[in-house]
C-alpha cells in the first residue's frame, strides 16, 4: 500500500494523510453560490474535489462527503458590503429569490452529473440551517467574540490568538494600515459579519428573526454550522478554490475554533484557477464559459474533464478551445481503443502500482494520464489493458465503464450497417461506405471517423 499524501495549505507542505477514524474520511467541499450558472472555472474545482474523493475511495477508504449550497448571505463584495447576490439577481430576473436558487442549484447538480462527478452523500442549504447558524453566533457571543454595529453582529478577529493562520495573514501589518482604511464601525479590518440586519429602507425576500433582530446570516457562518453538524469537529478534509484561503476559509476556521475550542479540519486542499486569456474566469467578467456553451458546440463535457486531468490541481490551467479540441480527440481515441479491446481479464499489476503511486502523491493526475497512455501503447494483451483501464477510471472518471453499455445498446441493425461500412472502406469502396453512413444516420446515430477508426454515437 502506498501512503496517500496531500499538500496541506495549513502546513504549506505535503503531509501523509491519516483519517481521524480508521477507514472513514469526513470531506467538506464548499459548494456554489446559486445566483447564476457555474462557469467551467468553478467546475474545475469540483472535478479536482471529485478526483480527491475517488482517490480516497480507490484506497479503500469510505468517504462521507458533504457539500453546501449557498442560497443566502453571499454579498457582492466578500468584505460584507454590497447587495446579496441572490436578491440582486432575483430583482433583475423578476423572480423570487427562492425560484432563482432552486433553478441554479438544479442546473449545477446536472453539470456535476455531466462531468461524471459523484454527488455528495449530503447536500445542505444555508437557508435550511438558520437555527444552527443562530446557535453558533449565540455561542460566540457568550464567549465574548462578537460585537454589534449598526448593520449587524460582527466577529472580533483581534480576540482570536491565531486568526489568519491558514492564509498566514500579517494581522499586525493590517492593523497598522487599518486606521486609514476603516470607514465603518468595524473594529478591525479583518472583522466579518456573523449576522446582518435587514435594511431599513427596503424589504428583503429572505430574512429571519433572531435574538439580534430581523436579518440573515453572514456568508461564512453556514459552512461552520453545517460542516460541524454533519461531520463533527475536527473532521478530516476541507476544500475549495484558492480564492477561499484568505477570507472564507480563514473566517470559517475563526468561527468554529473560537466557538468550540478545537481544530476545524486537519487538511485543507485548494484548487488553482482556470485562466482564460491571462485572466481568472469569473462570474462577473465577460470571459464566462458554461458547460452549456461547450455542449452547444457539440463538445462532450467529459473532454473538458480530461483536459482538467492533464494539469495538476495546484497549477493554473490556461483554457483555450484548441487545447479542449486536443483533449476531445485524445478522449475519442481512448474510447475507440477500449471499444475494440477483449473482455477484461487479469490486469497489468506493474502499471496499476505506478498509477496508485501517482494519484496518492497529491493527486498527480497529469502523471496518471501519462500512465494511461503508457498502458494503451504497451504490448499487454487487450484484455489486460481493459481490466487496468477500468481500474484507472475509478479515479479518472472518464466514463469508460459506460462504453460497454453503449455498445450493447447499439441496435443490431446499426451494428450490421457499421460492419458493412467498415468492410466497404477497407475495400476502398467509398461511395458504398458513404451511402451506408447515411443509412446509419437515418436511424438516429452519428458516425465519426477518427485517426484510430470509427465511432458511432447516438445523436442528441
Ligand atoms: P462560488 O460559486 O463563487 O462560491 O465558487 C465556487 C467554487 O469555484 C469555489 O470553490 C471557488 O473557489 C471556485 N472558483 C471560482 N473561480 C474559479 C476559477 N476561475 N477557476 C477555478 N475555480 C474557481
Ligand atoms: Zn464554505
Amino acid at each position: 500500500m502506498t501512503e496517500i499524501c496531500f499538500y496541506n495549505t495549513l502546513a504549506r507542505k505535503k503531509e501523509g494523510f491519516k483519517p481521524i477514524k480508521k477507514g472513514l474520511v469526513g470531506l467538506y467541499t464548499c459548494g456554489p453560490t446559486v445566483y447564476n450558472y457555474a462557469h467551467i472555472g468553478n467546475l474545475r474545482t469540483y472535478v479536482f474535489e471529485d478526483v480527491l474523493r475517488r482517490t480516497l475511495e480507490y484506497n479503500g477508504l469510505k468517504v462521507k462527503h458533504v457539500m453546501n449550497i449557498t442560497d443566502v448571505g453571499h454579498l457582492t463584495s466578500d468584505a460584507d458590503t454590497g447587495e446579496d447576490k441572490v436578491e440582486k439577481e432575483a430583482r433583475k430576473e423578476n423572480k423570487s429569490a427562492w425560484d432563482i436558487t432552486d433553478y441554479y442549484a438544479g442546473v449545477f447538480k446536472k453539470n456535476l452529473q455531466e462531468l461524471n462527478i459523484k454527488p455528495p452523500a449530503i447536500w445542505c442549504k444555508a437557508t435550511d440551517h438558520i437555527k444552527e447558524q443562530i446557535a453558533l453566533v449565540k455561542k460566540l457571543e457568550k464567549k465574548g467574540f462578537t460585537y454589534r454595529t449598526g448593520d449587524g453582529i460582527y466577529f472580533n478577529t483581534a480576540k482570536l490568538k491565531d486568526y489568519g493562520k491558514l492564509a498566514r495573514l500579517d494581522v499586525r501589518g493590517l492593523k497598522a494600515g487599518a486606521r486609514v482604511a476603516l470607514k465603518d464601525e468595524k473594529k478591525n479590518l479583518t472583522d466579518f459579519a456573523l449576522w446582518k440586519f435587514s435594511p431599513k429602507d427596503s424589504k428583503r425576500q429572505m430574512e429571519w428573526d433572531s435574538p439580534w433582530g430581523l436579518g440573515f446570516p453572514g456568508w461564512h457562518l453556514e459552512c461552520s454550522a453545517m460542516s460541524t453538524k454533519y461531520l463533527g469537529q475536527p473532521f478530516d478534509l476541507h476544500t475549495g478554490g484558492v480564492d477561499h484561503i484568505s477570507v472564507h476559509h480563514t473566517n470559517e476556521i475563526a468561527q468554529s475554533e473560537a466557538a468550540n475550542g478545537k481544530t476545524l479540519a486537519n487538511y485543507w486542499l485548494h484548487g488553482e484557477f482556470l485562466i482564460i486569456q491571462d485572466q481568472k474566469m469569473a462570474k462577473s467578467e465577460q470571459n464566462f464559459i458554461t458547460l452549456a456553451t461547450l455542449k452547444n458546440k457539440g463538445i462532450n463535457p467529459i473532454a473538458y474533464r480530461y483536459l482538467i486531468l492533464t494539469s495538476h490541481y495546484r497549477s493554473k490551467l490556461n483554457f483555450s478551445w484548441k487545447s479542449l479540441a486536443a483533449a476531445e480527440s485524445a478522449l475519442k481515441s481512448i474510447y475507440h481503443q477500449v471499444e475494440q479491446f477483449d473482455n477484461p481479464k487479469v490486469g497489468c499489476a506493474e502499471l496499476e502500482q505506478k498509477f496508485i503511486k501517482a494519484i496518492n502523491n497529491d493527486l498527480d493526475t497529469p502523471q496518471a494520464v501519462a500512465i494511461l497512455w503508457e498502458l494503451l501503447k504497451s504490448n499487454y494483451p487487450t484484455s489486460a489493458k481493459k481490466k487496468t483501464l477500468l481500474e484507472f477510471d475509478r479515479v479518472l472518471g472518464l466514463g469508460l465503464d459506460q462504453i460497454e453499455k453503449q455498445k450493447l445498446s447499439l441496435p443490431k441493425a446499426v451494428s450490421k450497417l457499421a460492419q458493412a461500412r467498415e468492410n466497404a472502406r477497407k475495400k476502398q469502396d467509398f461511395s458504398r461506405a458513404d451511402s451506408l453512413r447515411k443509412e446509419i444516420e437515418k436511424l438516429g446515430f452519428k458516425v465519426e471517423d477518427t485517426k484510430d477508426g470509427l465511432t458511432i454515437t447516438k445523436k442528441d
